[in-house]
């Protein structure tokens, strides 16, 4: 029997984005909900902490979507409290600043003569002598940019990042994280060549993002208010820590504070492999193990407050510098001039990448401070004695690990858990993705429209990069914009956008750029052509004007034994035939060659663009 709005409860886990879009998109709806939040704090990992007045994210946090609902909700809860930001992120190595998305021209003046030399020696050495097979990070890598840069700009950080050398990680992965590629856009794009306006958008949108006047954690919190103020109710240091389920349906949770509540509907964006351990009674041992498989990075801000006004003008900077282990360093004013309480202080967030189980997450805060304070003076920022003060937040499970394991470990928990009917997954570890916030957001929309009675696949949100691809094509963006929309949500059928329009034009622009065959191109070519000279004959046998039948016996010097005459109709038409075979079979063999150049200048310049962009996927 189904349940009327009324009746329903829907128990949330996790009072992060995720867990807390459902509650506001609920409210909406007229649907009563709980919320259980661990910590103290809402937001999750889009949280904004607060030191003394000085704010700052876990890892900064730019507001981007081409979602429409999503940017509906965001505008909506913060009103005019948005401010839309420059981007500025540069590479920091050896003291020296590079720009960022990656420039070789900037790379090479940067580093001097002698480096520059080795650099665009091993780049032809690649070039000439590529790695095959091309198995790991660090080949894909090298093949395209030579070994001296790979060493340089990319080995240091991604292993900062991952905890792996670049020699185990597969160069499948390294090809995945820039299949923003669509050649196709970019054909299109120089077709229907951008007006004037669009272009601006683009640009703007690729320079520049919006974020709340106080941090993400604003829109959180402000959400929690909303949704307080209707029909749900957020318990925050209250963990979930059993989840009671019975014939494939869940029907109580019993959270850290004692309490067991039930509910009609279950959503949960608490990381998976909680979930599954927390399930009572106990699920199958297969299906444990398989949880066991999807491991995370996590992840470690030591925010430090300097008695510097300025200390570099970008949003945050990546250091590849293998002298220090920090990756990458905040400056959280220059996200927003809110985020500090006295303009003439700066506050930096040195960011550590770790697992949980190393020496690096148990060190004591007292120990982790000293060692960013000594970091920050080998760098140049500052001298330890500008460092005023600082605090340490720790992130756990901060990115769901892709490893070779977790497709099919996850797989196996997705199958388990689909027999549980009133149970969905939503957001980042949640569903174990790379999600965005906006991606983690629209899994709960849909979740909650499916409450409602639709059927949405959530699992289809930021999943096939095919289909994906399509509707950026379907937007005409750029492929400057496919780069940042690669790591934006795809919008199930609900929100297809221009679909008709496009597909028409999707359509006429795959027709103009196919191969021509060459065989079947010049033979209709040629019978066109016999059939005009062979018919244009015959008029004139039966009914010709004499200007025109002596025009018409002009052929006759390339087409020896023709004259106006039935017999001249079939020998007129036989050479029209083979000419126009012959024209017909060089025109599409010259079309095809051109199309194929037009095609690989279009790639290269995609493959250098993407490449450019490839921190912001690592
Ligand atoms: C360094 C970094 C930078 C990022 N930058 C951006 C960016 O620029 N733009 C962007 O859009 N996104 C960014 N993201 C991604 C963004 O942080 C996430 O997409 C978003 O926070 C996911 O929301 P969520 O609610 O799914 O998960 P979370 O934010 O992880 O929230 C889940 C919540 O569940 C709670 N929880 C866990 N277990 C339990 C339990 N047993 N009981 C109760 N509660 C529990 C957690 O405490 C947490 O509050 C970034 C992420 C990282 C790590």
């Amino acid at each position: 029997m189904e349940t009327s709005k009324q009746d329903k409860k829907v128990i949330i886990i996790g009072g992060g984005p995720a867990g807390l879009t459902a509650a506001y998109e609920l409210n909406k709806h007229g649907i009563r909900s709980e919320v259980f939040e661990k910590d103290d704090i809402v937001g999750g990992i889009s949280r904004t902490v607060n030191y003394k007045g000085y704010r700052f994210d876990i890892g900064g946090h730019r507001f981007f979507t081409k979602v429409k609902v999503v940017q509906d909700m965001w505008d909506e809860v913060l009103e005019n409290e948005f401010l839309l930001r420059d981007r500025l992120s540069r590479i920091y190595y050896k003291r020296k600043f590079f720009s960022y998305p990656f420039e070789v021209k900037n790379a090479v003046f940067g580093l001097g003569i002698f480096n520059s030399m080795t650099i665009v020696l091993s780049y032809l050495k690649a070039q000439i002598f590529p790695i095959k097979p091309e198995n790991t990070f660090e080949h894909w890598i090298t093949n395209r940019f030579g070994y001296r840069l790979y060493k340089i700009f990319f080995k240091t950080y991604t292993e900062k990042v991952w905890g792996i050398p670049c020699s185990q990680i597969s160069s499948e992965w390294a090809a995945q994280r820039i299949r923003g590629l669509s050649l196709f856009s970019a054909l299109k794009n120089a077709l229907l060549k951008q007006p004037a306006a669009n272009k601006d958008v683009i640009k703007t949108l690729i320079n520049s993002f919006h974020y709340p006047k106080l941090g993400p954690g604003m829109m959180w919190e402000k959400v929690r208010e909303l949704v307080e103020q209707g029909l749900s109710t957020v318990h925050i240091n209250s963990g979930v820590d059993k989840i009671y389920w019975e014939d494939g349906k869940i029907v109580s949770i019993f959270s850290g504070n004692k309490q067991s509540v039930q509910g009609t509907d279950f959503i949960s964006s608490m990381p998976i492999r909680e979930l599954i351990a927390k399930l009572d009674p106990a699920v199958p041992k297969e299906i444990i193990e398989a949880s066991k498989k999807l491991n995370y990075r996590d992840f470690i801000t030591v925010a430090l407050i300097i008695d510097k006004k300025d200390i570099f003008k970008d949003n945050w900077i990546y250091i590849h510098d293998p002298a220090v282990n920090v990756g990458r360093i905040q400056n959280f004013k220059n996200w927003s001039p809110f985020m500090v309480p006295d303009p003439k202080k700066t506050c930096l967030g040195l960011e550590y990448f770790c697992f949980e189980d190393d020496n690096f997450w148990s060190m004591s805060d007292e120990k982790l401070i000293e060692l960013a304070k000594e970091e920050l003076q080998v760098l140049g920022f500052a001298t330890k004695s500008q460092i005023i003060d600082g605090t340490v937040v720790r992130m756990p499970k901060a990115y769901p690990v892709y490893d070779d394991e977790y497709k099919a470990a996850l797989n196996t928990v997705k199958g388990f858990l689909a027999n549980i009917s009133n149970l969905q997954l939503v957001g980042r570890n949640g569903m174990h993705k790379y999600n965005n916030q906006d991606h983690s957001m629209l899994t709960s929309i849909l979740a909650v429209r499916n409450i409602l009675g639709a059927n949405y696949e959530l699992w289809n949100v930021n999943a096939d990069q095919d289909y994906h691809e399509e509707i950026k094509d379907r937007e005409l963006v750029s492929s400057e914009l496919s780069q940042i929309s690669y790591t934006q949500p795809m919008t199930p059928g609900e929100f297809p956008m221009h679909k008709s329009k496009d597909s028409l034009i999707d359509k006429a622009i795959i027709r103009a750029f196919s191969r021509l065959d060459k065989f079947a191109f010049a033979t209709a070519v040629g019978i066109a052509s016999f059939l005009f000279v062979f018919s244009a004959t015959l008029f004139l046998v039966i009914k010709g004007s004499p200007e025109i039948v002596n025009s018409m016996l002009l052929l006759n010097n390339y087409f020896i034994g023709y004259d106006i005459s039935i017999k001249g109709a079939f020998i007129g038409g036989g050479y029209s035939l083979l000419w126009g075979f012959i024209f017909g079979w060089l025109f599409a063999y010259i079309r095809n060659l051109s199309l194929g150049f037009v095609i690989y200048r279009e790639k290269r310049k995609l493959q250098a663009q993407s490449l450019k962009d490839l921190l912001d996927y690592l």
